[in-house]
């Protein structure tokens, strides 16, 4: 699901970047760290930005057209204002029910089983991204925006960039995929390091922890190898 909400940034029309865009903002998580939000558990961060609503960074992508006319249509300056949007991430919450598992009857053109996906969002993220799209409008107007507008992009699970779970670390082979060192418990010889063994997926951008797993796993596999256990 995408809901945030975007506003229009008085002023500053005579400024421009120059060369690469500049980065986009990060808010932490401020949901659930010290109070109980009544609606929903756990919490999201915003990624956004500031853009100029005519040209955007993406000039030109979205417009058809070549040869000269077309470049020099590129070189016009028709900025616009500026505009900022605050897009929420949002955790997750693990059920036992969404999950994947080997479909018992279709196969690939491999004669391998094909993957079948049970998942669908819950109550507790949509209220949760609900308060992401009134948060972010409050934020905006707050700092000032106008025509602010908030977005909900009922986008299905497998669209959100940050998908995890489906091979989760646990403590037993009995409510688990994988170990502490991500070896998969019916298989010592694999190693899992990417985002199916988290539990949960966090609201934070997960690629520096699988990182991280991914460093802790091979120190711990080289370990066990030299060892002669693997
Ligand atoms: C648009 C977008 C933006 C993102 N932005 C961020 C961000 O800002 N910060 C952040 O932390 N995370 C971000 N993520 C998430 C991050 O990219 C992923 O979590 C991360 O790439 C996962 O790394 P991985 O190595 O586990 O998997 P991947 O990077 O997906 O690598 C898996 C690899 O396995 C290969 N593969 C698949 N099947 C087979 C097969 N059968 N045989 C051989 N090879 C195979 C694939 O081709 C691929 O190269 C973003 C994701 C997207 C889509």
């Amino acid at each position: 699901m995408q809901h945030g909400a975007g506003g229009l940034v008085p002023g500053f029309e005579d400024k421009r970047t120059f060369g690469n865009r500049p980065n986009g903002i990060y808010l932490p998580r401020f949901r659930n760290v010290k109070d109980q939000h009544p609606d929903f558990l756990r919490g999201y961060g915003y990624q956004g930005g500031g853009y100029r609503s005519v040209a955007g960074w993406g000039r030109g992508s979205t417009r058809r057209g070549f040869g000269a006319d077309f470049k020099h249509g590129l070189r016009v300056p028709e900025y616009g204002s500026w505009r900022m949007s605050l897009g929420g991430f949002g955790e997750c919450l693990p059920h036992p029910d969404n999950r994947v598992t080997l479909d018992p009857e279709r196969v690939d053109r491999w004669g391998i089983p094909v993957l079948h996906i049970d998942m669908q969002w819950r109550e507790n993220e949509r209220a949760m991204m609900a308060d992401a799209e009134t948060a972010a409008a409050e934020m905006l107007e707050a700092a000032g925006c106008t025509d602010v507008k908030t977005y909900n992009n009922d986008t299905p699970p497998g669209l959100t960039i940050h998908e995890m779970g489906t091979a989760r670390m646990g403590k037993s082979p009995k409510d688990s995929v994988l170990n502490k060192w991500n070896q998969v418990w019916d298989a010592p010889n694999v190693f899992v390091t990417d985002g199916a063994s988290m539990a949960s997926s966090g609201c934070q951008n997960p690629s520096v922890t699988y990182m991280a797993l991914t460093a802790r796993a091979v120190d711990h596999a080289v370990g066990a190898l030299n060892r002669k256990e693997l």
